[in-house]
C-alpha cells in the first residue's frame, strides 16, 4: 500500500503522515515513512541544491528537473523496494506536488510536468493520495518564519499552487482524500484512517 500525503506549506502533511505512519506500525505494518524531496542521500544533496542554493536562482525547468531526479532515486530506491516487500509506504510529497509547484504554480504546465514526473517514477502512482488543503495565508501563519526560496513566494504563487493540487483530486475523485486542514489534527487523522482501513489488505 502507497499512500502520499500533498498540499501547500504549512498544511500540516509531516504531522498527519507521522501520525498514520505510528498507528499502522502499532497495527503490526511494516511502515516506511519517507518524503520529498529528501528521501534518500542523492535526494538530500539535491534539496539542499534546489531550496537552498547559493545565488538563489533556479530555472523553472531545471527545479523541475531537479525534483524529478530527487523522486526518481527516492522510488528506485526506496519505495519500489520498500512496496515489493510489502511494507506500506507513507510519503510526505509526491508526483502531485510537482504537478502544483512546477506545473501549475511555475506555469510550466499540467501534462508537462505531469508526464515527466510519470517518466522518472516508471508510473508508480499512489493508492491514496490526501490532500491537505490550506488556505495559502493559513499555511503561512502555520509555517511561521521561512525556510527555504519557495516559501518565499508570495500569496499568490501558492494559491496557484492550492489550485494544482485541486485541480488533480478533481480528475481522479476516487484515488484522492481532500482534507481541509484547518480543521483539529486528531479529527484529520481520524479520517485519514478511516479511509486507509478500506485499503488495507484482509
Ligand atoms: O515539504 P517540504 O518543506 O519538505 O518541501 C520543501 C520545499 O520544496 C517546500 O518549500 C515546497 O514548497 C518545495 N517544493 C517544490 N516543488 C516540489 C516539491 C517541493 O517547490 N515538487
Amino acid at each position: 500500500l502507497f499512500v502520499a500525503f500533498e498540499g501547500g506549506d504549512g498544511a500540516g502533511k509531516s504531522t498527519q503522515a507521522d501520525l498514520l505512519a505510528r498507528w499502522l506500525s502499532d497495527r503490526g505494518h511494516e511502515v516506511v515513512r519517507t518524503r520529498e524531496p529528501g528521501g534518500t542521500p542523492l535526494g538530500r544533496a539535491l534539496r539542499e541544491l534546489v531550496l537552498h542554493g547559493e545565488d538563489g536562482s533556479v530555472a523553472p525547468r531545471a527545479e523541475a528537473l531537479i525534483f524529478a531526479a530527487d523522486r526518481a532515486q527516492h522510488v528506485a530506491t526506496v519505495v519500489r523496494p520498500a512496496l515489493g516487500r510489502g511494507a506500506v509506504v507513507v510519503t510526505d510529497r509526491y508526483l502531485d506536488s510537482s504537478v502544483a509547484y512546477q506545473g501549475a504554480a511555475r506555469e510550466l504546465g499540467h501534462d508537462e510536468v505531469r508526464g515527466l514526473s510519470l517518466w522518472a517514477v516508471e508510473d508508480l502512482v499512489p493508492d491514496l493520495t490526501v490532500l491537505l488543503d490550506v488556505e495559502p495565508g493559513q499555511g503561512r501563519d502555520r509555517r511561521g518564519t521561512v525556510h527555504d526560496r519557495l516559501e518565499r513566494e508570495d500569496d499568490t504563487f501558492h494559491d496557484r499552487v492550492r489550485q494544482g493540487f485541486l485541480a488533480l483530486a478533481a480528475r481522479e475523485p476516487d484515488r484522492y482524500l481532500v482534507l481541509d486542514a484547518g480543521g483539529p489534527v486528531e479529527e484529520l487523522a481520524e479520517q485519514v484512517r478511516r479511509r486507509v482501513r478500506t485499503l488495507l489488505p484482509g
